[in-house]
């Protein structure tokens, strides 16, 4: 039989990620610092445990799946952190989107515990996840890829290696820019189309046929009532939070700083989510712009 995986951090990704797990026969033992959110996989069969050291006593694979780099931080190194208890051997797969930075100093803080740690951010939303097609980018010493591989083709479609520890995060990081940049764009073509008369769903119908297609286009379109299945028609609930999206735009920001690279329109969009934080999209999914343009506009 299958040994068990470690799973830290149920939220709208984990959850999912951890129930596919299950479902391919590994026993999970997980944790979150919010107990309601272990409630779904404990009823599924997962052990819940108090904190990410009881988690790394009993499992020698542990995934994490957490918001931001503090998060990480907090997990691996804090006072009840996975490092605390880890196991020599320990393969560690961080699958949050995070700072390279603080990847490679996982790995570091990992590897003199006699630990490995790999990035393995994820692409794809709660419904990919669900169905187990999540897009892994993988970043971290080649010979622990096919060890993570195992367990990351149960959650996901495409597992990518892509290089040394925080290469993954790179990836991560260049795709959510171009993904924020186009799901305003599609909101604000989507309003512009509407308010010339159009019907949102044919307009999305001949977007999705033309050259202005794009996967905000015609997979998680931002007008309710276009698609079902989407957090459009849902008020904005579940899905990619615009807080988690304007924190990728940052790590774009810095990263981009860093290396004196130009992004003009991967700024623009980080400052357009950051407001929408302050008025009251934080926690709503970020195809929410649509309804943001909406409000600017007074309607
Ligand atoms: P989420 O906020 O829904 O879930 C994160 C979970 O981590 C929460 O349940 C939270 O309680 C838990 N947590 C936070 N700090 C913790 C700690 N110290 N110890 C234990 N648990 C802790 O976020 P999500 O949407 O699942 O996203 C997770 C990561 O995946 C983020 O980095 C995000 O950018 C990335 N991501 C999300 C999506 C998406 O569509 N939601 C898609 C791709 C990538």
């Amino acid at each position: 039989s299958k040994t068990p995986v470690g799973f830290i951090g149920l939220g709208n990704m984990g959850t999912p990620m951890a129930r596919n797990l299950l479902k391919n026969g590994y026993p999970v033992i997980a944790t979150d610092v919010f107990p309601e959110s272990c409630k779904e996989l404990q009823d599924l069969g997962a052990q819940v445990m108090d904190t990410p050291a009881d988690v790394a006593e009993k499992a020698d694979r542990i995934i994490t799946m957490l918001p931001s780099s503090p998060n990480v931080l907090e997990v691996y190194t804090g006072p009840n952190g996975i490092l605390k208890k880890v196991k020599k051997g320990t393969l560690l797969i961080d699958s949050s989107t995070i700072d390279p930075a603080v990847s490679k100093e996982m790995a570091i803080a990992a590897e003199k515990m006699g630990a490995v740690f790999m990035d393995a951010p994820v692409s794809g939303g709660v419904g990919a996840a669900s169905m187990a097609k999540l897009t892994f980018m993988v970043g971290g010493v080649e010979e622990e890829y096919h060890a993570a591989q195992e367990l990351l083709t149960c959650m996901g479609a495409n597992v990518v290696y892509c290089g040394q520890v925080g290469t993954g995060q790179a990836a991560k990081i260049c795709n959510n820019m171009l993904l924020a940049i186009g799901m305003i764009g599609t909101a604000e073509t989507m309003n512009l189309g509407i308010r010339l008369g159009l019907d949102p769903k044919l307009l999305a119908k001949i977007l999705n046929m033309s050259s202005g297609r794009c996967w905000s286009s015609d997979t998680y379109n931002p007008v309710p009532g276009v698609m079902e299945g989407v957090p459009s028609g849902n008020n904005y609930q579940g899905g990619f939070g615009t807080t988690l999206m304007a924190k990728d735009l940052g790590l774009a920001q810095s990263t981009a700083t860093n290396t004196k690279t130009p992004i003009p329109l991967g700024s623009l969009a980080h400052q357009i989510f950051r407001v929408m934080c302050s008025r009251g999209y934080a926690n709503k999914d970020f195809s929410s712009v649509f309804q943001f343009l909406r409000e600017e506009e007074g309607q």
